[in-house]
């Protein structure tokens, strides 16, 4: 029987990303989703992760050793249930992400997918041009190809969430910069400040020409521009999905390195809210806590 609804979640084998699809499978059944269609066949979650054994183990962790998503299953009918299953996806590597988007495409059709959260990133130590190149490699180019190869497969009402960051806020920019960020119009223009800082920080002059000396941040800013740049494109086209950036706060994880104060469920409920929940038609915002916050 094909599932009526279907969504994907990159970087799900450990941290936010898998108790994102771990609330996804819990909240699914209550979910505005859900009650969209009546005769619903379940939701299937794609839990996708760079390494197969890692997705694979993250998938079985789910439903072997999860006593509420065991009960959950048990319970399930009438359609009000999710499934899991991995799928590889590296978001460094077009041909993974081109893979993803063709295994999608084949099984589920085009525009048959209901959302999908790009939620894989990383926060590497130090700041040099290793380090700068590496980080705007996976959370700003990574992302961005995700965001633009997966977008076709939405559904018209289908949502895409990035997952980025707080910590890009613009508040250590030049004004000038900042208001590039704020007023760019076109991916290209946003992927022209990435490319900027990279070569400033190659000359050794980021912070002389109004950066910080952070290569995480200027990334997350990165992402969150770029999503509501491809936000404003959909609507302009008459688009009606909703593509929306989040902050899921500072969460337990072995990013934060467990200092976080929330934990990766409480992290995951803003991107799992975007996902599956009535949203007043918004997109092209930034949020956290559940709120549009200023960016
Ligand atoms: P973790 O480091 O715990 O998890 C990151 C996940 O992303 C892992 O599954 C990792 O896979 C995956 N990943 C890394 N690189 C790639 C890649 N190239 N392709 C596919 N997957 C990849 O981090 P968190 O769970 O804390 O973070 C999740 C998201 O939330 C990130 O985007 C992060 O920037 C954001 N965030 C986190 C905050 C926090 O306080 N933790 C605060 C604000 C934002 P693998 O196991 O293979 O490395």
């Amino acid at each position: 029987m094909p599932y009526t609804h279907v969504g994907a979640v990159t970087g799900a084998n450990k941290g936010i990303g898998l108790a994102v699809v771990r609330q996804l499978a819990l909240q699914y059944p209550k979910s505005a989703l859900h009650k969209s269609d009546p005769e619903s066949q379940g939701l299937l979650i794609y839990l996708t992760a760079r390494d197969k054994s890692r997705g694979e183990a993250a998938v079985r962790s789910l439903y072997e050793e999860d006593a509420q998503l065991k009960k959950a299953k048990a319970l399930k009918k009438d359609g009000g249930w999710a499934d899991i299953k991995f799928h590889q996806l590296d978001i460094r590597d077009t041909m993974s992400i081109r893979g993803l988007a063709e295994y999608l495409r084949g099984e589920h059709g085009e525009g048959a997918v209901d959302f999908v959260v790009n939620n894989a990133g990383i926060a590497m130590d130090g700041f040099d041009n290793n380090v700068v190149k590496t980080t705007l490699e996976c959370n700003y180019y990574g992302s961005l190809e995700a965001t633009q190869d997966f977008l076709p497969l939405l559904k018209p009402n289908g949502r895409l969430i990035n997952v980025s960051s707080i910590v890009g806020k613009l508040n250590k920019y030049s004004e000038s910069i900042r208001s590039r960020f704020l007023n760019a119009r076109s991916v290209e223009e946003v992927t022209a400040l990435m490319e900027e800082f990279k070569a400033a920080v190659e000359a050794g002059k980021e912070k002389e020409q109004g950066w910080p000396s952070a290569a995480y941040a200027v990334s997350k800013a990165g992402m969150t521009a770029m999503t509501k740049v491809i936000a404003r494109e959909e609507q302009d086209r008459g688009g009606k999905r909703l593509i929306n950036a989040c902050c899921p706060g500072y969460v337990n994880t072995d990013m934060s390195k467990h200092r976080g104060s929330k934990t990766p469920d409480q992290g995951a409920q803003t991107p799992v809210m975007l996902a599956i929940e009535e949203i007043g038609g918004a997109s092209g915002e930034f949020w956290q806590n559940e709120r549009v916050i200023e960016w």
